[in-house]
């Protein structure tokens, strides 16, 4: 991978929303979810990248990171980077994947092949195009698509990535399938007046207890995400005794 690599070009495009992805997602109904920082997660090979390449300045290590075992054995590990920097990243060639790629994110086949896109953090999960805060969402979503369906060619080709992607995918899905649950819906727009303060109150507790996603079927659907591509690009993850 090449660290430096730019994915979608869209200048001073900040200037449009006040920064909006870099400033904190805030939320007055959140109680626990403060908008001080953002939290970025690598995984690890992406981590290691990022190191390489001289990582954020005051953004040198991360501040947290989990370990998950696969059913085989295969070992997951999830850095965290808290990003205070407000847009102000320096140098901002070395910003996250996730930072990126923002606004979106590729659903992807196995085998690595671009099928659609979907909103790439969780906090946007809940808007339609039309409410969504950030212009590039509501005026150049096409533009953007193309520039991505170009331009992951290449780390499309590492099955690592292929895997990242998907797991995002599912991780979105599972979130936006615990809330519909709750509410029929989980777009913002459809809630009525006097339930959104109870619907956000749901989206923190299922983002912070990991509610939506401690469940058998996330597991398995992570499982098998990892069997599929392994299939086609052999094992790729470690197992870590
Ligand atoms: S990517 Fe979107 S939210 Fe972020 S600065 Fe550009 S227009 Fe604003
Ligand atoms: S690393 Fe840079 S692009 Fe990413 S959230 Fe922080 S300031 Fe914004």
């Amino acid at each position: 991978m090449n660290y430096k690599q730019e994915y979608i070009y869209t200048p001073k495009c900040y200037e449009s929303c006040a920064g909006y992805c870099c400033a904190g997602f805030t939320n007055p109904n959140f109680k626990l979810i403060r908008s001080n920082f953002i939290a970025l997660p690598l995984f690890d090979i992406e981590y290691q990248e990022y190191l390489k390449a001289g990582a954020i300045n005051g953004m040198e290590a991360a501040k947290k990171s989990e370990k998950f075992k696969l059913k085989g054995g295969q070992t997951i590990t999830l850095h965290w980077l808290h990003c205070d920097k407000k847009g102000l990243c320096n140098p901002h060639s070395n910003r996250p994947l996730v930072c990126k790629l923002y606004p979106i994110l590729p659903k992807v086949s196995s085998s690595g092949e671009i099928l659609g896109f979907f909103n790439g953090t969780i906090f946007d999960l809940f808007f339609d195009d039309k409410s969504h805060p950030c212009t590039l969402i509501k005026e150049k979503r096409s533009a953007i698509e193309d520039m991505l369906k170009s331009n992951l060619t290449d780390l499309l080709k590492d099955p690592n990535y292929i895997f990242i992607f998907k797991a995002a995918q599912i991780a979105v899905e599972h979130l936006q399938n615990y809330i519909k649950d709750i509410f029929g819906t989980y777009i913002i727009d459809e809630i009525p007046q006097d339930k959104v303060a109870l619907f956000w109150g749901e989206v923190e507790m299922a983002m912070m207890l990991r509610r939506a996603w401690n469940t058998p079927k996330f597991i398995d659907d992570i499982n098998e995400a990892y069997e599929n591509i392994a299939k086609i690009w052999g094992e790729f993850l470690p197992i870590e005794p």
